[in-house]
């Protein structure tokens, strides 16, 4: 009996991308076998937390590496790290604040929801967040005007399809930090395979969700510079207790990066395009919907399908269609953000060839009537 039958649990055809509430993303046999020989031993864990270090240099070439519960968790202890240093009497203050510099600035823009609100993630170390520029755009002068205060902790930026208005530009946000001597924060949750380019404009610490495309249990990577990676290992014996990172989650990390070392990216791009366009031809005939493939905003080597929905011929809207897609057994959930535009978006990297036709069959029923 699987997991679903024994407990009596909904099955979920996840076409959503790495959506928290459905569990993320589909570990590799070798993750898997991994996260469960480590459950049955003992390790020291920062001798763990060492080869965590070297694997992760390894693969990015960053100059160091660790890992948090998640990258929510690593939003808080990165910007922790920014006001305490090493420093441990500051380390065990917090979030009590002291004279430390606490200001955040975050661009309007990248003030993003991944499931609550990232204020939250920043406010919970301590800091406060310091809002720069407006909705549709964030220039560097918007920025540069709140570097000066004495009292700023960090820069922090996100790069995801979350944030709003024109994009920043990393690279010279960065630089005029660095002119400040503020370090600078990039979350990059869900944009491991872009680690070259966001290490590239010398931001301080750049943060990954390790269970999204790098399937590994729920982790989050913390890399860059080697005191302030230090100083987010060092929260550990602070407010990062209640953040720590597990041994089986650290194998199960270390799994995946061997997994993603194994392959070769150039093939994957085109194993993904080949799946979007074979998907894109199977389903190109529903009356009122026009299918096609949207690559990804924020530069991840893959696209998604977009079904923009034409509710008088295909008498369903968006909205009703995403219901019934979700009533579905198995239950299939897909991308809603712009479903009050009738258009719904589907990810497939982890889908298999079964649940692609799942889909399909799905779509077709609720469609051809
Ligand atoms: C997913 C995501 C987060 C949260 O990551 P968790 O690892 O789930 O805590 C933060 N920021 C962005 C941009 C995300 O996409």
């Amino acid at each position: 009996m699987n997991l679903h039958q024994k407990h009596k649990l909904t099955k979920v055809i996840n076409a959503a991308g790495p959506f928290t509430p459905v569990g993320v993303s589909r570990s590799s046999k070798n993750v898997s076998e991994s996260v469960a020989t480590a459950l049955s031993e003992y390790f020291i864990i920062d001798e763990l937390l060492d080869v965590a270090n070297n694997a992760l240099c390894n693969l990015t070439n960053a100059e160091s590496g660790t890992i948090t519960h998640c990258t929510a968790s690593s939003i808080t202890l990165a910007v922790a790290a920014t006001m305490t240093g090493c420093n441990q009497d500051k380390i065990s203050a917090l979030p009590s604040i002291n004279n430390m510099p606490n200001r955040v600035i975050l661009p309007v823009g990248h003030s993003i929801n991944y499931g609550h609100s990232i204020l939250q993630a920043i406010k919970l170390s301590g800091a406060q967040p310091v809002l720069v520029g407006s909705e549709l755009q964030c220039s560097l002068s918007d920025i540069e005007k709140e570097l000066s205060n004495k009292k700023t902790a960090c820069l922090l930026l996100v790069t995801s399809r979350l944030t709003k208005g024109v994009l920043v530009d990393l690279f010279n946000a960065v630089k005029i930090a660095h002119q400040h001597n503020i370090p600078v924060i990039i979350d990059a949750a869900a944009q491991d395979m872009r680690i070259d380019e966001l290490l590239s404009t010398k931001a301080d610490l750049v943060l990954i969700s390790a269970q999204k495309y790098l399937a590994s249990p729920t982790t989050g990577v913390v890399i860059g510079d080697k005191e302030l990676v230090k100083a987010v290992r060092d929260q550990g014996k602070g407010i990062g207790r209640t953040m720590k990172v597990t041994k089986e989650s650290i194998c199960g990390v270390l799994a995946a990066i061997e997994d993603r070392t194994n392959s070769d990216s150039k093939e994957w791009t085109h194993k993904q395009n080949k799946k979007i366009s074979n998907f894109i031809q199977s389903i190109d005939n529903l009356p009122g919907i026009i299918v096609k493939a949207v690559p990804d905003s924020s530069g991840m080597p893959f696209s998604r399908v977009h079904l923009i929905v034409d509710p008088i011929i295909s008498k369903i809207d968006a909205t009703e269609l995403a219901k019934q897609l979700k009533n579905n057994t198995p239950s299939i959930w897909v991308i809603e953000s712009m479903a009050l535009e009738n258009q719904l978006v589907l990810e497939l990297v982890f889908l298999t060839k079964e649940e692609l036709q799942t889909i399909k069959t799905c779509l077709k029923e609720n469609l051809i009537k």
